[in-house]
């Protein structure tokens, strides 16, 4: 062979043959690959078998809301009286000026022991004039409320707070409400209702002894005086004025229903 790159690069090319050949003879290591890692069995779940359910809370009972509790004054300041004689004191009465301007006193009319004793603001011109409560608009209302309760005005017990009309229907001042309540207080003693409906603001700041009472705060659930359960609502009159209090007044008339009904009170 001589010495022309081609013959160099012949050369080379076989030494390179021959080296690899060698080396293969020679046991080069191997590579070795390493083994596949085996499918994953499938395993399909248990067609049966359900994830248990979540244990469900228990409805938690509806938290009563707490009733107001009023008393009634511990002591009767006419123990040996009954009803038409505390009657007869309101008749003679002149503990404050409404004394001067009225025509009758109106007292109050109703049953005994009845299923509610309605409890107004005060008397009205008519009313005033007839001596009995609620016989104006105002009253003609309240009969037409009483009786779609199932009732009748004369199976209920209706009175006022003032027994004595304020001069143009205004609103019983304190220094005339204040003097008037014992002569109510000693009404609910006697009459002993199943239920009193305090119609409108006055009666209910002045059975809850809070001018700041209103009804809008007071309505729709049971409040107590003494052991009697009480519900404020609407007077009718407002009602006259705003047929907008009509549905909340029935709402609240309907609280009274059911719970005459089932007779808890
Ligand atoms: S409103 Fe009442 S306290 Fe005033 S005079 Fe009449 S009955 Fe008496």
């Amino acid at each position: 062979m001589d010495d022309s790159p081609l013959s160099m690069h012949i050369a080379n090319t076989v030494a390179a043959l021959r080296h690899l050949l060698r080396s293969q003879a020679g046991g080069l290591p191997r590579v070795v690959r390493p083994p596949r890692p085996p499918e994953p069995v499938r395993v399909a779940p248990p067609a049966a078998v359900r994830t248990p359910p979540a244990p469900s809370k228990a409805a938690a009972p509806p938290t009563p809301v707490p009733r107001d509790t009023l008393s009634l004054p511990e002591v009767d300041p006419w123990p040996d009286l009954d009803l038409a004689g505390v009657g007869g004191l309101v008749a003679a009465c002149t503990r404050c000026d409404l004394a001067s301007t009225r025509t009758h006193t109106v007292f109050g009319e109703g049953a005994l022991n009845p299923p509610v004793m309605f409890i107004g603001e005060g008397p009205g011109a008519e009313e005033d004039k007839a001596g009995r409560p609620f016989v104006g608009p105002a009253g003609q209302l309240l009969d037409s409320m009483i009786r779609a309760m199932g009732l009748t005005r004369e199976a209920c017990y209706i009175a006022n707070v003032v027994k004595c009309r304020p001069p143009n229907n205004a609103v019983p001042r304190p220094d005339q409400a204040g003097p008037c309540m014992p002569y109510l207080f000693a009404q609910i003693r006697r009459v002993q209702p199943r239920f009193i409906v305090a119609l409108g603001a006055t009666a209910a700041k002045a059975l809850f002894g809070k001018p700041e009472a209103s009804v809008g705060r007071l309505r729709g659930r049971l409040h107590q005086l003494g052991d009697i359960p009480l519900v404020v609502t609407y007077h009718p009159a407002a009602l006259l004025r705003d047929p907008g209090f009509k549905r909340p007044t029935w709402e609240d008339l309907k609280l009274v229903m059911a719970r005459l009904k089932t007779g808890d009170e």
